[in-house]
């Protein structure tokens, strides 16, 4: 092998993969502070509302939020003025609660599948409603389940009631809230729910919230955080989950990478992502999946145990499974290695501190309930 070669092999591993290593900030000259003043996000209040969420005037009449001025909702595409305004009753009962953003987003995806929008008198058995509830399930008076501040509102507060609702996959927090016969039904919707929700309510002025909320992407402990003192050039955090443990895709986005990065440091050859790794005999970051989100946020998870369950070009919505926990490549045992970059950079110098970031977007790493 030539010099040449070895060279290249170098600094392509360099670039992507010596990331649990000191050697990457090491090549880049990169790693001065965590670029948090780069990214201004949502953080929740202590009342845990989104800032600036309470600021929307309270409906008039809070059992009619819905009979806004004809001609003051924006035009969706896709969907009637009827549907736009049934959505927007649910956003403003949100907003009035107070409940976080994320949640206008479930509430919207769940009457999403439940009615499409349209607030029907009568559905299977006796369900009512945008959210389908059922006047014999403790929800209220068919009366009161058609009306969609009322109907909005009830969903909210059963949703507040699931412990950890924000770091749950919208289908799992949906579910929790609807006992529905489909569960899986409702994910599919997240995509139009953001849409319809940032037309409504405006997408966050810095962007984060322009594709989709932020999810977890494990329910799992941090072991080892981002570039600690012994270990200046770790890129991201480790999340300690079993092997096997479902990996979800943290927000909406693009897959703009999938790739086993797996090499023998003893002599540059392929150590593969077939078989696990180990912390001195290899480099890299197994099979890894690199998202692109809004606003230039690019995220990576690294040591799959399998091939990811998606494909580079593939749109994933927030909480999407992606693959399973392993320990391929540079790893020590099973866990999810997860970063976080800005400025559209994938390398070292775009990775800020995942754990100030995801709290900023409601969904703080670690082990929840
Ligand atoms: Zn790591």
């Amino acid at each position: 092998m030539s010099t040449r070669v070895l060279a290249w092999i170098a600094i392509t591993a360099c670039t992507v993969i010596l990331l649990c290593t000191g050697s990457v900030t090491a090549l880049f000259g990169g790693g001065s502070g965590d670029g948090i003043t780069a990214v201004s996000c949502y953080l929740p209040t202590a009342s845990g509302s989104p800032a600036g969420s309470t600021s929307g005037t309270p409906p008039s009449n809070t059992s009619s939020p819905s009979a806004a001025p004809a001609g003051s909702l924006p035009r969706v595409a896709g969907w009637s003025a009827e549907q736009v305004a049934n959505a927007a009753a649910i956003v403003t009962a949100g907003r009035y609660r107070p409940i976080p953003r994320r949640g206008w987003v479930i509430a919207v995806a769940t009457a999403i599948q439940e009615s499409s929008l349209h607030n029907s008198e009568g559905g299977d058995r006796d369900s009512v409603g945008l959210f389908q509830q059922r006047p014999s399930q403790g929800w209220g008076s068919p009366a009161k389940l058609q009306d969609p501040a009322y109907a909005a509102d009830t969903f909210y507060a059963a949703l507040d009631q699931v412990p950890g609702w924000q770091q749950l996959a919208l289908t799992e927090a949906a579910q929790a809230v609807q006992h529905s016969a489909y569960p899986d039904a409702y994910a599919k919707h997240e995509a139009a729910a953001t849409a319809l929700v940032n037309a409504l309510a405006g997408a966050d002025p810095d962007g984060c919230f322009a594709t989709g909320a932020w999810t977890q992407p494990v329910n799992a402990p941090v072991g080892s955080g981002f570039r600690t003192s012994g270990r200046p050039g770790h890129d991201g955090v480790d999340l300690i989950a079993p092997r096997g443990f479902t990996i979800r895709a943290a927000s909406a986005g693009k897959v703009i990478r999938v790739r086993c990065n797996a090499i023998d440091a003893r002599d540059g050859s392929e150590w593969g992502c077939d078989r696990d790794g180990s912390p001195e005999l290899t480099r890299g970051c197994g099979w890894y999946v690199d998202i692109a989100h809004a606003a230039g946020i690019i995220t990576r998870y690294c040591h799959m145990g399998r091939p990811p369950a998606v494909v580079v070009g593939a749109a994933v919505v927030a909480g999407q499974p992606i693959g399973v926990v392993g320990s391929t490549g540079h790893s020590s045992g099973p866990h999810l290695h997860f970063e976080v970059h800005t400025n559209a950079d994938e390398s070292t110098a775009g990775a800020i501190n995942p754990i100030p970031f995801m709290i900023r977007n409601g969904a703080p790493l670690g082990e929840m309930n």
